[in-house]
């Protein structure tokens, strides 16, 4: 088992806002004067299999602690316009992606099953007739439950639709936390769900947790970690609360003296890790876990997974299209981002315009580094003589600006390095956005638009 602590001079120092790394550069470096011709060279550039991401916004209730890209509404005929809206969009990329295939679907929110059995009925016609997509020959069909939105009905129609993986919003289980958030849901609920999607035979289900919640603490945060250990899931996420509220106005309705502060919230994280470990959960990195035998588990130990828009992967990380409202994609070495808010979007599609509002190209520079940040985030080791033999490089002499940086992380035990390899430690892997840092071209000294580490 991996051992942690907190070292708090190294909470201090260390507990800083930076980018998580999904993608390198981040979404800020995105720029308005983008040509939108650059998604065709991108998509029309490689033969390679493409996972598709689509963004579906509307959710019945508010989450108080959301920070998602949302739009809260009873009105069910809105995702109607928008499948008409999406329908459109497929077709425009279609010729763009006509000779390559699809071999994944995530389908992201908001709330995928806000949409209705019809409706998803229609968005998966949609994708066979415009895309030429077949759930039955794609690997990973996977959707995000929010389990008040989903009966065991419609959790048995997607299984019928192809979908075979499935991950649930729980958060928290406790009752306090829960009505502090505005998202009431039962253990029950949630425990009936997961068992019939096993029943069901979905292949992979993940559970989601978040600490630094309000009225989190020790006691009751122990009993909701045992409640998902309990229920089996293959993977499980453990995201830390970031309280933003001068940026998400819902989270304004979050007093501040409700959240766990400072080495309590840290001692919430540790708690989770030390648990879910303890349970035989593989420690992935930066927010995930998985069970040995899972996909991700394997392609971590045999030096596969990547980093990509939703994560951690076992897909490539360069060639993911993303469809619908603020979505992002990466393709061929160019990303791109989608209009941010429903008008803007639907304005683009009515123009028969791709709702591209910005991108960026990747230059060398760009890919050299986002291959180093990706093989640190992910594996926690970089052999300098490998990674220099192939991007044909002298490594000290390139990152000769990281090295003092690097040297500093050395001597808090953040990493072990010597002339030839950097190892991140145990302590370091809780730390692994702020070591990727040191090989960031665009750190920016105010980097407020980011999360804190913890
Ligand atoms: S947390 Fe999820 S379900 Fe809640 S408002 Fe945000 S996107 Fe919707």
């Amino acid at each position: 088992m991996t051992s942690f602590n907190w070292n708090s001079a190294l909470v201090k120092k260390y507990n800083i806002n930076g980018p998580r790394y999904t993608s390198y550069p981040t979404a800020l470096a995105l720029e308005d004067t983008f040509d939108t011709a650059r998604v065709k060279t991108a998509l029309m550039g490689s033969n390679e299999a493409l996972s598709l991401y689509i963004h579906l916004p509307f959710c019945h209730q508010l989450c108080y602690y959301c920070g998602c890209n949302k739009v809260i509404t009873r009105h069910q005929h809105k995702a109607d316009r928008y499948l008409d809206a999406l329908e459109l969009e497929m077709r425009s990329y279609a010729p763009l992606t006509a000779h390559r295939n699809i071999a994944n679907l995530h389908l992201g929110g908001g709330t995928p099953t806000f949409l209705t059995e019809a409706q998803l009925t229609r968005l998966i016609a949609m994708l066979k007739v415009e895309l030429n997509f077949e759930p039955a020959s794609a690997d990973e069909v996977s959707i995000e439950i929010d389990p008040r939105s989903c009966s065991l009905e419609k959790l048995a129609h997607l299984r019928k639709l192809g979908f075979n993986r499935v991950s649930y919003g729980v958060q928290d289980f406790n009752e306090h936390v829960q009505i502090a958030i505005n998202r009431v849901q039962s253990e029950m609920l949630v425990r009936d769900l997961v068992n019939e999607s096993k029943a069901l035979g979905f292949t992979s289900i993940n559970l989601d947790l978040v600490y630094g919640l309000p009225h989190q603490n020790s006691e009751n945060f122990a009993l909701s970690l045992n409640k998902v250990i309990e229920l089996d899931p293959d993977r499980i996420s453990l995201f830390s609360y970031a309280h933003l509220p001068q940026r998400f106005a819902a989270q304004r309705k979050i007093p501040d003296h409700t959240l766990p502060q400072g080495e309590e919230k840290q001692a919430l994280l540790l708690q989770g890790i030390e648990a879910l470990t303890a349970a035989g959960y593989q420690f992935i990195g930066m927010d995930h876990f998985a069970k040995a035998d899972d996909e991700l588990a394997k392609a971590q130990r045999e030096g596969r997974m990547q980093r990509n828009f939703q994560g951690y992967t076992t897909h490539g990380s360069d060639s993911l299209l993303g469809l619908g409202v603020s979505s992002i994609s990466q393709v061929n070495g160019v990303i791109w981002q989608h209009a941010k808010d429903l008008p803007e979007y639907y304005h683009f599609i009515e123009q028969a315009e791709l709702p591209v509002i910005k991108g960026v190209s990747l230059c060398r520079d760009d890919q050299l580094r986002a291959a180093l940040i990706a093989q640190t985030i992910c594996h926690f080791e970089v052999n300098f003589a490998d990674f220099a033999q192939i991007w044909g490089i002298d490594f000290h002499q390139y990152f000769a600006d990281s090295i003092p940086l690097l040297e500093s992380y050395q001597a808090d035990g953040l990493i072990v390095m010597n002339s030839d390899s950097l190892q991140v430690t145990d302590e370091g892997r809780l730390w692994v956005r702020v070591i990727c840092s040191a090989f960031d071209a665009y750190l920016n000294p105010d980097q407020q638009q980011y999360s804190k580490v913890i």
